[in-house]
C-alpha cells in the first residue's frame, strides 16, 4: 500500500464515520502525510489532526493557515525544553507522560490566556518501547497533577504494545477505562475523566467497544508512511 489517493482517503473517512458512535471523534494522524492529502481529508469532515513532531507539525500549519476551524493535537514525546512552543502550536497534547513535563507545560500555561486540553498517558501493560505512566505511578502522582490548575487534564492515553492478540489488546482498553473511572470516582479539583484517547488503524474496532473518545487513525485513511 502507498499514499491513497484523495477520493479514496474521503471515501475512507466516510466509511469509518459509519461505523463510530456519536461519541467518538476521528482524529486523523498526519505524520509524514503530504497538506494535500490533508486537505482531502478536511474536505472530508475531518477536524482533528494529529502530528508526532513540532518541527513537521509548525510547517504543515503554515500551509493549512487557511483552515482556521482545525483542531491539532499532539501525539508524540515531548521534551520540556520544547513545551512552549508546543503550547504555541497545539490545542491538545495527548502524551503528557511524566509529572515533571505536567508541571512545566503548567508552569507555562499560566500565562497564557486558554487552557491546553491534555490527556496522561498510560502503560497498562510493561512496555519498555513506549513512554508514560504505569497504573501505580500514575494513581501516586494523581494529588500534584491536579494541582496543575493551568491545564486542562481531560481524560487518559494509552497504546498497546505492539502485536498483542485482540483479546489482551481489548483488555489493555478496558483496564483504561476502569482507571479513567476509578480516579473519577475520587475528588480532584481539576483533573477531569472524560476522554479515553486510543485507538490506531489496527486496533481502533476494539478500542471503541471499550468506550475510546478519540481514535487515531493514520495508515487506515492515507495508506503507508514512507520514511522522510
Ligand atoms: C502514528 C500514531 C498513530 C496512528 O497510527 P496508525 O497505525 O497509522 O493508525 C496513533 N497514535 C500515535 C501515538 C501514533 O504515534
Amino acid at each position: 500500500m502507498s499514499a491513497a489517493a484523495p477520493e479514496a482517503i474521503a471515501q475512507t473517512i466516510h466509511q469509518i464515520r459509519q461505523t463510530l458512535p456519536d461519541r467518538v471523534r476521528l482524529m486523523a494522524v498526519t505524520k509524514q502525510v503530504s497538506p494535500d492529502a490533508m486537505r482531502a481529508a478536511y474536505a472530508a469532515g475531518i477536524r482533528d489532526f494529529g502530528e508526532s513532531r513540532l518541527q513537521e507539525a509548525i510547517a504543515k500549519q503554515a500551509e493549512l493557515q487557511d483552515l482556521s476551524d482545525v483542531t491539532w493535537h499532539l501525539i508524540g514525546h515531548l521534551q520540556s525544553n520544547k513545551a512552549a512552543k508546543v503550547l504555541d502550536h497545539f490545542h491538545w497534547i495527548h502524551s503528557v507522560d511524566s509529572l515533571k513535563l505536567a508541571q512545566r507545560l503548567n508552569q507555562l500555561a499560566g500565562d497564557r490566556p486558554t487552557r491546553p486540553r491534555v490527556c496522561l498517558q498510560v502503560k497498562i501493560l510493561p512496555d519498555p518501547n513506549k513512554f508514560g505512566w504505569t497504573v501505580p505511578e500514575l494513581l501516586a502522582d494523581l494529588p500534584l497533577l491536579d494541582d496543575c490548575q493551568h491545564l486542562d487534564i481531560v481524560g487518559l492515553m494509552t497504546i498497546p504494545p505492539y502485536g498483542l492478540n485482540p483479546d489482551v489488546t481489548k483488555s489493555v482498553f478496558l483496564q483504561t477505562r476502569e482507571l479513567a473511572e476509578k480516579i473519577r470516582h475520587q475528588t480532584l479539583k481539576t483533573i477531569r475523566m472524560e476522554e479515553l484517547s486510543m485507538g490506531m488503524s489496527e486496533d481502533y474496532p476494539l478500542a471503541v467497544e471499550a468506550g475510546a473518545t478519540i481514535i487515531r487513525l493514520g495508515r487506515v485513511l492515507f495508506g503507508e508512511r514512507t520514511a522522510i
